[in-house]
């Protein structure tokens, strides 16, 4: 297994989280600013196009605002935001220009990854960027979405992002140095995976956790964000902002951090938004035939083929569907209440009005290459 060396042309999506810009006193620290932008400038010169997607806005509004500590209700973070985005930006734009760049900023929201015109728009615009030698600066519309107050959720933004522009690699800086085999706040020796060929979710459950006060992010954002973007076809390095040159590294396909390695195919953004928007609140188990239909068939899921479920999910909920064996192999939106499809489990579809417990359009297929 060899990781990504990216060429003249290639994209790369570099996300880097509050706690990763900031300094001692929760201020966008500039040297930290100009340490990402120094790298962006040599990478640029290298022809690798680079999107940065950064978050900072609440940190750099709280000196404006005569505030000495993060305020912790919804809407003054997010008037921190408002206020310290445009002087984020304007730091990118002063340190980038020293190297000859132009940057620009883009606020999205997951919504636009759902709306197919918002979609193609946003896609047009950083294409025409990207060809125009611009560095795209991305980051969450707070005003509107406040995803990655509550969620960490830049993280999974990027990984959408990574999607819409087509990049090779993901690069999610953080202050680790990469994903741990355990928690390393538990376990301090725990090693740093070198390489992820296939997200499980036991992985997934290791890894969990939220990360510093500062941000609000974790590893567990970062592993949602790693399902999006392998799943999008684009590899994904985790690393350690601080580390020297990292970007560079994570560039020529050396090993710094984890990565995880690609799957074949892309999944649509709108279906990778439903599998992987929130983490998934119960399981539903399904009998070998239903898997068949499903993964090979590429059919909905029907109570007919349900013999099970674990959690107390609602209708809206996305859940994981596994085998009798717990083998995990799809997740995707239910339209049962839990309670409804323990009633409604193994009854042919023509008692139950057709209702389907998860439509073909709202599941992903996480097993082999098909999707
Ligand atoms: N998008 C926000 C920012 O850039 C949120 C980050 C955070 O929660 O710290 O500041």
């Amino acid at each position: 297994m060899t990781r990504l060396d990216l060429k003249a042309g290639d994209r790369l999506v570099v996300k880097v989280g509050t706690a990763s810009l900031v300094g001692p006193t929760g201020e966008p620290d500039d040297d930290k600013l100009a340490t990402l932008c120094r790298q962006t400038i040599a990478l640029r010169a290298k022809g690798i196009q680079v999107i940065l997607v950064s978050s900072g806005a609440i940190a750099a509004g709280l000196g404006p605002l005569g505030l000495a500590a993060r305020p912790s209700d919804i809407p003054s973070l997010q008037a921190a935001a408002a206020v310290g985005q445009g002087r984020l930006l304007s730091r990118y734009s002063h340190l980038l220009k020293a190297g000859g760049l132009v940057s620009a900023q883009l606020l999205l929201t997951r919504y636009d990854f759902m709306n197919r015109q918002h979609y193609v728009n946003a896609r047009n615009t950083v294409d025409r960027l990207l060809a125009l030698g611009v560095v795209p600066i991305v980051n969450e519309n707070d005003t509107v979405a406040v995803d990655e107050i509550r969620f960490g959720d830049n993280d999974r933004l990027a990984a959408l992002v990574a999607n819409l522009v087509r990049a090779k690699t993901l690069a999610l800086l953080t202050d680790a140095r990469g994903v741990h085999t355990d928690d390393p706040r538990r376990v301090p020796d725990a090693p740093v995976i070198d390489e992820v060929d296939r997200i499980t979710p036991e992985l997934e459950r290791r890894a969990g956790g939220r990360g510093s006060t500062l941000g609000s992010g974790g590893m567990a954002s970062k592993i949602a964000a790693a399902w999006v973007a392998t799943f999008s076809g684009v590899g994904v390095v985790v690393a350690d902002a601080a580390e020297d040159e990292v970007l560079l590294l994570i560039a020529a396909g050396d090993k710094v951090g984890t990565f995880f390695h690609p799957r074949p195919k892309r999944v649509s953004a709108r279906r990778l938004w439903i599998a992987f928007a929130q983490p998934p609140k119960g399981t539903v188990v399904v009998d070998p035939g239903a898997r068949r239909a499903m993964v090979t068939d590429k059919r909905s899921l029907l109570p007919v083929g349900v013999v099970g479920t674990k959690g107390s999910f609602s209708s809206g909920d996305v859940v994981d569907v596994a085998d009798r064996d717990g083998e995990l192999f799809a997740r995707g939106l239910v339209r049962y209440d839990f309670h409804e499809l323990q009633e409604a489990q193994g009854r042919p579809s023509a008692e139950l009005a057709g209702r389907e417990v998860i439509n073909r359009d709202q599941l992903v297929i996480l097993e082999g290459d098909e999707t």
